[in-house]
């Protein structure tokens, strides 16, 4: 399988991953595995959790951006990047751009949050503010990157991004080799498909679970109809897992159908307990969408008695106040 392994009718090289692993090393740090008691004790497993929050930027995000940023040519990166997140992926396409020295625009819609504003500008993106919703944003960052010669950084269905990702999968392998259960927050994909793609070329026994809110899960819905489709988004607690697969979803939907073993979904009170109890057992704070993790595990028959588990504790973007109204209820 190291050779690449056909998916659907798509074709990805897990070498990929290894390429990316030593293409990122100077950009994104090797994140700590820590096993929990706490967890452990409470689920009768072996719990570990992956802390992805470490990264410069909080969120794994950076793996995949790097890695995809890196691969542009010299003169690909001096015409400058552009992207259309406003979340965890448009920080780390900020961040990696202002450490390489080229030019980065985000585009986003006149209704993102000041705060997110603002948290962008300080990294030294050039903001692009078109539309009045992110859709807009996204076809107008198309436009303009064509006409200008700029390179779009996809937040997960691009093979360089997925092989960023896959670098957890990597790292999991040395520092767990027997494991045997990972659940992964799960949006676009981007980040489930890497990690087990990297884990089932080593592993293949390996059970690999991804976790949504119940409110818009684009991608179970996705599976279950068999092609992508567009819910409408609902306010969550999991805000960095919102938005589609897109219609025209070219990796992501056909890896995550052929190598995750299962998606479930969790509800706002499951995600708010997540939260706490991760800050009642480890003092960890983290955002809703890393919390997905823990909450799956209150799902009956999820993993075996004693299994080794690693649950993916993707970031920690959270605001204090919105993190202490989220868990007060729980404490
Ligand atoms: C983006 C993101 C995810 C989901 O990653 P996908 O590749 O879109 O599935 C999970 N957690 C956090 C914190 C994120 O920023």
């Amino acid at each position: 399988m190291k050779n690449g392994s056909p998916a659907g009718n798509i074709f990805f090289d897990s070498g990929e991953i290894w390429k990316a692993k030593s293409r990122i090393a100077g950009f994104v740090d090797k994140t700590p595995l820590i096993y929990s008691a706490g967890l452990s004790n409470a689920f009768r497993a072996s719990v570990h959790l992956k802390l992805e929050f470490i990264q410069p930027t909080r969120s794994f995000k950076l793996r995949g951006a790097a890695n995809m940023i890196l691969s542009l040519s010299e003169e690909e990166r001096q015409q400058g990047v552009a992207t259309f997140s406003t979340g965890n992926h448009g920080f780390a396409v900020a961040y990696v751009a202002k450490e390489l020295g080229i030019p980065a625009a985000i585009f986003i819609s006149e209704r993102v949050p000041e705060v997110k504003v603002n948290n962008l500008r300080a990294l030294g993106a050039n903001l692009v503010i078109y539309g009045d919703n992110q859709d807009d944003a996204e076809e107008y960052c198309y436009k303009k990157a064509k006409a200008e010669s700029w390179s779009v950084v996809e937040p997960f269905d691009d093979p360089k991004v997925i092989a960023g990702q896959g670098t957890i999968g990597l790292e999991l392998l040395e520092q767990i080799p027997d494991l045997d259960t990972v659940i992964v927050p799960l949006s676009g994909g981007g980040l489930i498909s890497g990690i087990a793609l990297a884990l089932k070329s080593v592993l293949p026994q390996s059970r690999v679970i991804g976790v949504s809110m119940k409110g818009s899960p684009t991608m179970y819905y996705s599976l279950k109809e068999g092609k992508p489709v567009i819910l409408e988004e609902k306010n969550t607690l999991a805000d960095s897992l919102l938005g589609g697969i897109g219609l025209d979803n070219k990796y992501t939907f056909q890896l995550v159908r052929r190598y995750v073993d299962k998606v479930i979904l969790v509800n706002e009170e499951a995600i708010a307990a997540g939260m706490a109890s991760l800050f009642k057992n480890e003092r960890l704070a983290v955002e809703g969408a890393a919390a997905t993790t823990i909450a799956a595990l209150g799902e009956k028959n999820l993993i075996e008695p004693n299994s080794r588990v690693v649950l993916i504790i993707s970031g920690s973007n959270i605001d204090s106040k919105s993190f202490i109204n989220a868990i007060k209820a729980y404490l």
